[in-house]
């Protein structure tokens, strides 16, 4: 069970210190500085574990083309997390309309209509699309590191809807793809390990939507998709997610025309760390006064001071 007053004092905790900085909206908080550099120094201990993989790096905005959203049947998997831009079209009319209506707190979005974009869902999904065709031999991979959303709201800290995700993307075939998917399972443990959080391992499913989705998740499970680490954060008996390695099998391969060399439709595999959430886990774990961290995570995360 989780302990709401356990993880009120721990949100109230962090408000405190000025490590986040509540917005009045749920799952939106601020970030700090000390947070902030948390994330930073975290997401640079994995570009240096990484360095010899040589992934191409790429950076995309946190909002992606529509027809992704389309193209992956996100919608028939995921419609309540789906997070879409809408902007006004309209004349001059409808905007006296829509200004009105916006400042009764009344209904406006119905006046707006739908943009070419929607919020990225996984900052893997904008890097799919640029693959299309034939991959070389040895398959692609590929790192990113970008704001996503998710329309989760929550009172649970670690339950954002808006959050950073350290992605790496394997792309290849099937013997390429799940032993670097599972590679990744041992390493994302060894980093979380050094940094002395009490990380384990666990096979894992997506929460898809409705009642159909319950048998996707199951078949999820079954067939070892989807595994995940976890770390104690705002519960001691249900630890919260702080990575995940998906085998996509040829979903994202069929979507966007992926091939490898041999013309078969290519694998997928990605492997993503949830910044905030380890960053959550580094400060309850450890405390608040990061001062206070263990010399050998200190060392890791800060190793020039
Ligand atoms: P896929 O590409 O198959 O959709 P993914 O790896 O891109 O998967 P998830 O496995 O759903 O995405 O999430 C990756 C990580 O993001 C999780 O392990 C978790 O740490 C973090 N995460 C997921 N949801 C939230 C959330 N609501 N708030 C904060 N962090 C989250
Ligand atoms: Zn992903």
């Amino acid at each position: 069970m989780k302990d709401d007053a356990e993880y009120k004092e721990f949100y109230e905790g962090m408000v405190e210190k000025g490590l986040i900085i509540p917005t009045g909206v749920k799952g939106t908080f601020g970030r700090g500085k000390l947070f902030e550099e948390v994330v930073q120094c975290f997401n640079d201990l994995v570009t240096r574990i990484a360095e010899n993989d040589n992934a191409d790096v790429c950076f995309f905005p946190p909002v992606i083309d529509r027809k992704i959203m389309e193209k992956v049947h996100y919608l028939e998997t995921f419609p309540h997390l789906c997070g879409s831009v809408h902007s006004f079209f309209g004349s001059e009319r409808d905007a006296r309309q829509l200004a009105e209506e916006a400042e009764k707190g009344g209904k406006w979005g119905d006046l707006l209509e739908q943009t070419d974009v929607v919020l990225s869902p996984a900052a893997c999904y904008p890097v799919y699309p640029t693959l299309t065709g034939t991959v070389p031999a040895d398959g692609r991979l590929v790192t990113v590191f970008n704001w996503v959303y998710r329309h989760e709201p929550s009172d649970e800290p670690t339950r954002l809807q808006s959050f950073r995700m350290r992605e790496f993307i394997r792309i290849g075939t099937p013997e390429q793809v799940v032993p670097w998917r599972d590679m990744w399972l041992q390493r994302g443990l060894d980093i979380l390990h050094s940094l002395k959080l009490p990380a384990t391992s666990d096979v894992a499913s997506d929460p898809f939507f409705g009642r159909g989705g319950k048998m996707r998740s199951i078949s999820q499970r079954d067939q070892k998709f989807k595994f995940e680490v976890l770390i104690p954060v705002i519960s001691t008996t249900e630890p919260t997610a702080v990575c995940s390695f998906n085998y996509h099998h040829n979903h994202f391969g069929t979507a966007f025309d992926i091939f490898t060399e041999d013309g078969q439709i290519a694998h997928t595999a990605c492997m993503g760390f949830g910044m905030e959430r380890v960053a959550m886990a580094l400060f309850k774990t450890h405390g608040l006064d990061h001062s206070k961290w263990p010399a050998e995570v200190r060392d890791l995360l800060w190793p020039n001071t």
